[in-house]
C-alpha cells in the first residue's frame, strides 16, 4: 500500500516536471506580467533586477498617438527610472475589432490575443494599447482617456482623446496624450498609495490611489475628461509634485 502510494505520487512528480519542462520559461513570465497594478513598482523604477525596459506600443490602426508623445513618455521614464541598459520603444498597428465599447476585461483579452514582449532575465516589458471606441466606464459628464489594469499594461482611449484635442479651445493631441501616457505610467510605478509607500500622507481620499495635489501628474482629473480645462494654460504635461517624487526615490526610483 504505502509502495503503491509512493509510486503514484512519484508519476504524478514526474509528469508535473515533464510538464513544467515543456512550457520552458515563457508560460512563467506571462504569469510575471500579469500581476496586479502597482506590484511591479520597484521593478521599473530600480534596476535591481531589471536593466532595461521594452515598451510595445500597439495601436488600433488610425488612432497612432503623435511620436512627440512617445518621445514625452520615453523621456519621463528616464527621467524617473533607473534603466543603464536603455529604452527600446517598438511599434505597431492592429486592425480595429469593431467594438465600440471597452470593458476592461476586453482590452485584457485583446492584450492576450496581441502581446509579444514579456520580461525577460534583465529585461522589463511594458504593453501600452491605443485603442478605438470608449470605455464601458464613460458617461455623458465625465470620460475615461486611460486605464492601468495590470502590473506592466495600460491602455489609452485614444478615439476619445482624439475627440477632445486639437481644436482651438482645446489641448493639443500630444500635450493631453502625453498627460494621460504618463499618469497611466504613475499608476505602474505604485502611485499613489499603490505599491509604493507614501513618504508622507497625500492620498486623495475621495479618489483613492490618487495624490491630493490638484497640480500634480497624479491628481485624479488628468486621466478623466476634466483634465481638459486644466491643460488650457500650459504646453506641457503636469509634472509629478514633490511628494510623489519623494515616494519614487523611496522605492528605488529617482
Ligand atoms: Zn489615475
Ligand atoms: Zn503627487
Amino acid at each position: 500500500m504505502k509502495l503503491k502510494l509512493a509510486l503514484i505520487l512519484t508519476a504524478v512528480f514526474l509528469s508535473f516536471s515533464c510538464s513544467q519542462d515543456t512550457t520552458t520559461d515563457s508560460k512563467q513570465n506571462i504569469v510575471n506580467n500579469r500581476q496586479t497594478t502597482g506590484s511591479s513598482a520597484n521593478d521599473i523604477l530600480s534596476d535591481n533586477t531589471f536593466k532595461s525596459l521594452v515598451i510595445e506600443l500597439v495601436y488600433v490602426e488610425g488612432f497612432q498617438p503623435r511620436q512627440a508623445s512617445i518621445d514625452n513618455f520615453v523621456t519621463f521614464l528616464t527621467n524617473h527610472t533607473y534603466k543603464p541598459n536603455g529604452i527600446d520603444v517598438q511599434v505597431r498597428s492592429i486592425p480595429s475589432l469593431g467594438t465600440e465599447t471597452y470593458s476592461t476585461e476586453d482590452i485584457a483579452d485583446i492584450e492576450r490575443e496581441n502581446r509579444t514582449q514579456y520580461n525577460t532575465k534583465d529585461k522589463l516589458a511594458i504593453w501600452a494599447f491605443f485603442t478605438d471606441g470608449k470605455s464601458d466606464k464613460d458617461e455623458s459628464n465625465s470620460v475615461v482617456l486611460g486605464t492601468a489594469y495590470w502590473n506592466t499594461s495600460f491602455v489609452i482611449f485614444e478615439e476619445t482623446i482624439q475627440g477632445l484635442s486639437n481644436s482651438p479651445i482645446e489641448p493639443s493631441r500630444s500635450l493631453l496624450e502625453s498627460t494621460v501616457i504618463n499618469h497611466e505610467l504613475g499608476h505602474l510605478l505604485g502611485l499613489t498609495n499603490l505599491g509604493t509607500d507614501m513618504q508622507t500622507d497625500h492620498e486623495d481620499t475621495n479618489h483613492p490611489k490618487h495624490c491630493n495635489d490638484e497640480d500634480c501628474l497624479m491628481y485624479w482629473e488628468a486621466e478623466s475628461a476634466a483634465a481638459i480645462s486644466n491643460l488650457s494654460n500650459t504646453s506641457t504635461p503636469p509634472p509629478l509634485d514633490a511628494q510623489c517624487l519623494a515616494d519614487l526615490k523611496a522605492n528605488g526610483g529617482k
